[in-house]
């Protein structure tokens, strides 16, 4: 639902509205050098349900969510023209039934092209973003502020593993805060050029970091068989995913992969965990977590939590939008 004002017109001065107060809402964000990709539009959040938009460096990337906004697009679009100006606009169709991305042959829509990689900051830190290369760019915007705090509170002189790590982005952020080694691990095959390519652009030597192409429960086997303990591990799955060996639903395993985690940190050591599971909430998250050290014996402390950044706006009579939830652990037993 687009309004809930009866008489207001569903029109390109509506359209502009939205975008213009969406805008101002990121003025601080605009204004910060250190960090040139953040979210801009973020659906419900700013009056526009089913709409995302993302910016990166001077280009920005639409991502439909539903048919029914979708229609709206040619509106959208001029309404977009009308308040900003931007380099090149890119899109992303996901609105089927099962939400998933549809990969059309070209995302770019108008302007000029971007560079691949394009090159952002996010503070400080370097970041190669593709913006035609499939559903995912290379960087999940909404975990900014945790990488941000992993880096300047806990990674100093640390060994982290960063499980389901995708480019590695945690990883990056844990090496240029001083962590003494990284182990990123993710099944897909991708992840191994994607990751070497995020530490690069950041001037730490690769080679020197471990990058795992494989099954994380495959590794965690193969952890505890070679005693293998961590100061920090970092957990950020996907809600649902399926490998040959295991099917990941972070609703009802999220408690076993604690499990497996914690097996694998060092007393005194920090768990972030991590979901993006909308169909959960914090308190619900909590209680996987008092679970898995309970079954386990062992104890914890909380030491911080995260939800959602300021940029990706939550409309306040709609919480669930809020889906992001981190939390830092410390193993105490
Ligand atoms: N934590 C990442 C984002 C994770 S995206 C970040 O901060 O950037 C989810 C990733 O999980 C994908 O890269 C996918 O390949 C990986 N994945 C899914 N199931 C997995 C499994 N069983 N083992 C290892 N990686 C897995």
């Amino acid at each position: 639902m687009l309004t809930q004002q009866k008489e207001e017109a569903i029109d390109i001065a509506f359209f502009i509205k939205k975008i213009q107060s969406a805008l101002a809402y990121r003025e601080s964000f605009y204004a910060d050098a250190t960090t040139t990709a953040f979210r801009v539009l973020n659906g419900e959040g700013d009056g526009l349900g089913g709409l995302t938009i993302d910016y990166f460096d001077g280009y920005y990337l639409f991502t439909w969510y539903s048919l029914g906004i979708f229609e709206f697009r040619s509106l959208i679009l001029e309404a977009f023209q009308q308040s900003v100006s931007f380099k090149g606009l890119y899109q992303k169709k996901r609105f089927d039934s099962k939400g998933k991305y549809l990969d059309d042959k070209d995302d770019f829509l108008l302007g000029t092209q971007a560079p691949a990689p394009l090159l952002i900051k996010e503070n400080g830190v370097t970041f190669s973003i593709y913006l035609d290369d499939g559903a995912m760019t290379g960087l999940f915007l909404d975990q900014r502020e945790v990488r941000k705090t992993l880096r300047d509170k806990y990674a100093k002189n640390k060994k982290l593993l960063n499980t389901f790590s995708y480019t590695g982005a945690f990883s990056v952020f844990a090496a240029l805060g001083g962590a003494l080694e990284t182990t990123s691990v993710d099944l897909a095959k991708r992840s191994l050029p994607k990751t070497t390519e995020q530490f690069e652009n950041n001037h730490i030597d690769a080679a020197k970091q471990n990058i795992v192409v494989e099954d994380v429960f495959l590794y965690f086997k193969y952890a505890l068989r070679k005693k293998m303990l961590f100061d920090i591990v970092v957990a950020d799955p996907p809600s649902f995913a399926r490998s040959k060996k295991h099917t990941f639903s972070a609703n009802k395993d999220y408690v076993k992969l604690l499990k497996e985690i914690i097996q694998i940190t060092k007393v005194g050591g920090v768990i972030v965990a991590s979901t993006n599971a909308a169909s959960f909430s914090m308190m619900r998250f909590h209680d996987f977590i008092a679970t898995a050290f309970k079954e386990l014996k062992g104890k914890y402390k909380v030491l911080e939590s995260y939800s959602l950044p300021k940029d990706f706006r939550v409309h306040e009579k709609f919480q669930e939008g809020n889906y992001l939830k981190v939390v830092f652990i410390r193993k105490i037993k």
